[in-house]
């Protein structure tokens, strides 16, 4: 028995979040349908933020709605705020995504509070999903900007860890660690996150990197080492932050399972899937800048395809 790694597709949310196509939310589904096809788990597949903000997500509801229709694998969204959280509990989605960031400057830029604030609104959330009948709600905890701020530039360690603590205490049942603007490099991510996974206890602790400096592989091979188990990725790389210039690329999803599986880990995806759908998505968006080495060159003849999904 090989152990799991799991890799959650963030690209309906994160990688379209900078694109400059409206993508319908028919095709949306097609991705998320694709890529649970192809053996992924957990899909973020949409962000509860306004509409005027981010007019991508204009039909949140919809997408998410058509996605819990799906089945198959377990539907999150992103949320910045306790208004996001209500519409994503309205429609009983089993997991939501709260994301603040360690950095002061970048969530006064990305959400308009301080980060303390935004802890705050954390504990309201956990409140109202406490509060609910049926079944219990998933909360994650983001921490964006952990390694790094384009804004303040470096961000403290200790600080990064006491938010990590503080989102627990509150009831977070994950939390994610992000590197927002692909500052990380391994051995600040074997750091911190040794560091993270010592202070949270059992609650597991996810990673999403961004390859805008050409580290993100190198950084899940040192979150791995660490003894992360979970990893963010977006089919074809892509992705960004409105409020993080240059912070194209989340890692790539393709190339993320390729390295899992090379190692040992068994994350039941299979690649070649990957690759048909990533096809699909780049037809959709043409004008997109894509990333991804599989997808260029190939699986490797040696590549055992450990985990073809069933
Ligand atoms: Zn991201």
């Amino acid at each position: 028995m090989r152990e799991k790694a799991h890799v959650r597709e963030v690209g309906p949310r994160d990688g379209l979040q900078m694109v400059k196509a409206i993508l319908p939310s028919a095709q949306k589904l097609a991705w998320c349908r694709g890529a649970a096809e192809a053996g992924i788990r957990e899909i973020e597949v949409t962000s509860f933020v306004p509409a005027k903000i981010v007019p991508q997500f204009a039909d949140a509801e919809e997408v998410a709605r058509g996605a819990l229709a799906m089945g198959g694998f377990r539907p999150s969204v992103l949320v910045p705020n306790l208004k996001g959280a209500e519409r994503a509990f309205a429609l009983a989605l089993p997991q939501v995504n709260y994301v603040l960031s360690a950095s002061e400057a970048h969530n006064l830029a990305n959400v308009r509070r301080s980060t303390e604030e935004s802890l705050q609104d954390f504990a309201r959330i956990a409140a109202v999903r406490d509060q609910r009948t049926g079944t219990r709600i998933s909360l994650a905890g983001g921490i964006a900007t952990a390694f790094g701020c384009t804004i303040a530039g470096a961000v403290s360690e200790t600080r990064v860890v006491e938010i990590a603590v503080r989102l627990t205490e509150m009831g977070a049942d994950e939390i994610i660690v992000a590197d927002t603007v692909g500052y990380g490099d391994p051995g600040q991510v074997r750091r911190l996150m040794k560091a993270v996974i010592a202070a949270v206890g059992r609650v597991p602790v996810a990673c999403h990197f961004h390859d805008t400096r050409g580290l993100g592989l190198a950084n899940v091979t040192a979150a791995l080492e660490a003894g992360v188990r979970a990893f963010d990725a977006s089919l074809a790389g892509l992705g960004g932050c409105p409020f993080a210039p240059g912070a194209t690329g989340n890692i790539d999803t393709e190339d993320t399972v390729f390295l899992l599986e090379q190692l040992g880990f068994d994350t039941g995806v299979d690649v070649e899937a990957l690759i048909a759908l990533r096809r699909d998505v780049e037809s959709w968006l043409p004008g997109e800048r894509f990333s991804g080495a599989i997808a260029r060159a190939g699986l490797p003849k040696t590549y055992r395809s450990h985990s073809k999904a069933a």
